[in-house]
């Protein structure tokens, strides 16, 4: 892999933003950290530094979330119109569209991953979101009720913001994530305080300009770039944050929620998952092998839903196998932004030891490498899609969410749906699954069986802002996208008036 040439590819747009001095997003301003603390962020294909962001902590958080309080009580803010509010976010929207090409190379460049997925898809769906949610702004309503016990009562609900929301991000999808949580966040009226990655907050440090741009009032969108264990943690038990929407791992998950209960947060979690596809002996192969093969290694498999576990009927196993590896090992690996990447780096040199650690574990647990299962190159953190077949739930490859370009494989002989959907759900994680069949009964008996927040049928990782997206046992609490985003960010009162 020659990766010599990638400075020439980064655009001057791009490579004047890099190299900026990056500041937080706080009331409407841009200012150092309290501390003048800053972090490095690199390119994870070359391990090289791209640039300096603040690293904010708790003294940071704090003026952030006195700023978004401030906006959310008395700026103008609440007094804007449900329309107004609309508009402001579908501006936003209009205007990622406009400067896509630019979003998508910061994700790209930040991110690891392929320019082209990052263009046609994490950009898309970003603005897209924008776009939907835009409408739900003029669309809060409540109900009138009809009390049981009848008389000269009028009671009704209002459906109310529901105050100061504290947003905390992952690095696999730094801005669909984000707009799953901003786009209902400002419809329904919150004011928020938003800390990206550490790995990757380079496009949400540019969005934030974008927000300043289109004219949001300030203190009603703040940013605060900085790690885990100081900015994160001190939203996550900040007094004055009502909710905290949280995407990561499971078990940073369960120290935000624990930290959320000291005022009794709102609290949605998007956490882990171990996603199972299953694939029945009259499954379409045409479209189960890419359908799969993309499930398992997009964005190098570092995706919440990615297919981990393939539960094939013996009869098809070594056909499906065989088309799968034959993909798997056919996708272009290379710098992000060179054209025809198909496969980028891991996030970092963590990710990577881990990654390889556990195909070593399954190796010496007994388990077959169909394909892949090493490194690439020696730059950056490459490792080939990796299949391993003649696995079992014993093993840890199986057991745990590896986060990494690695798909097992089993094999089961009839057709006991019971069966078959007690192994898919011999797991803590309950996010996605999906079920491969041309028939109509087994798809939906299946997926009534399967316990994860979302089931796919004949296609795998399908999101849609208007979808309710979400996990199931330990992937999660609460969903994202559609009408429950809304709800997740208002609260319901309930008015009786005796007449
Ligand atoms: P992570 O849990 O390490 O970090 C997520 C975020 O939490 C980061 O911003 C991090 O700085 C912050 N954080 C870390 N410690 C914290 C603390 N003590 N208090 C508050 N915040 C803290 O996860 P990651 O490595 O960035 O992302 C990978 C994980 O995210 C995987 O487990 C993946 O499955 C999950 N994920 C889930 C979804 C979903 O929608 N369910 C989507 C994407 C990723």
């Amino acid at each position: 892999m020659d990766l010599s040439n990638i400075p020439s590819l980064i655009t001057p747009a791009v490579s004047r933003f890099l190299a900026e001095k990056h500041k937080l997003y706080i009331d409407g301003q841009w200012v150092d950290t309290v501390s003048g603390a800053t972090m490095a962020v690199e390119d994870p294909a070359t391990g090289q530094q791209l640039a300096t962001v603040p690293a904010g902590d708790s003294a940071d958080v704090d003026k952030a979330v006195a700023a978004a309080r401030k906006a959310f009580e008395t700026g103008p803010w609440p007094k804007l119109s449900p329309i107004e509010r609309g508009k402001l976010i579908s501006k936003l929207a209009l205007r990622i569209e406009e400067l896509a090409d630019e979003l998508a190379e910061i994700e790209a460049i930040d991110g690891g991953k392929p320019l082209a997925y990052a263009r046609h898809g994490d950009m898309v769906q970003t603005s897209v979101t924008y776009h939907y949610m835009a409408g739900w702004a003029s669309k809060l309503n409540g109900e009138q009720i009809q009390l049981t016990g009848g008389g000269d009562f009028h009671a009704y609900t209002l459906r109310q913001p529901v105050g100061v929301a504290g947003l905390i991000l992952p690095w696999n999808f730094p801005q669909i994530l984000l707009s799953y949580k901003l786009a209902p966040a400002l419809a329904a009226g919150c004011t928020v305080v938003i800390k990206p990655a550490e790995q990757t907050p380079l496009s949400t440090l540019r969005l934030a300009r974008i927000i300043e741009e289109v004219g949001f009032p300030p203190g009603v969108v703040n940013v605060v770039t900085g790690m885990g264990e100081t900015a994160g943690a001190a939203i996550a038990e900040h007094p004055d944050v009502d909710k905290v929407a949280f995407t990561g791992s499971t078990e940073v998950g369960k120290i935000v929620a624990r930290a959320a209960t000291g005022n009794m947060k709102r609290l949605t979690l998007e956490l882990g998952g171990k996603s199972p596809m299953i694939v029945f002996p009259d499954a379409d192969l045409e479209r189960a092998i890419p359908g799969i093969t993309g499930a398992g290694f997009y964005h190098q498999g570092q995706v919440c839903t990615a297919g981990t576990r393939i539960y094939v009927h013996r009869s098809i196993h070594d056909k499906l196998l065989d088309g799968i590896a034959e993909q798997a090992s056919k996708l272009a690996a290379g710098h992000p932004l060179q054209p025809g990447t198909q496969l980028g780096p891991l996030i970092s040199d963590e990710q990577f030891q881990r990654v390889s650690g556990l195909i070593e574990e399954g190796r010496k647990a007994g388990a077959d490498v169909v394909t892949g299962g090493r490194r690439i190159g020696n730059a950056g953190y490459f490792i080939e899609p990796t299949l391993l077949a003649k696995t079992n739930h014993s093993m840890s490859v199986v057991r745990e969410e590896i986060f990494g370009p690695v798909v097992c494989a089993m094999s089961f002989d009839d057709d006991d749906l019971d069966e078959i959907a007690r192994a898919a759900n011999d797991t803590p994680y309950g996010l996605a699954a999906s079920i491969w069949t041309t028939n109509l009964g087994i798809a939906h008996k299946m997926a009534s069986r399967v316990k994860a927040g979302n089931v796919w049928i004949n296609t795998h990782s399908a999101f849609d802002s208007a979808l309710p997206f979400g996990g199931a046992k330990q992937s999660g609490w609460g969903r994202e996208c559609g009408f429950e985003a809304i709800r997740a960010y208002t609260e319901i009162k309930a008015v009786c008036a005796a007449l």
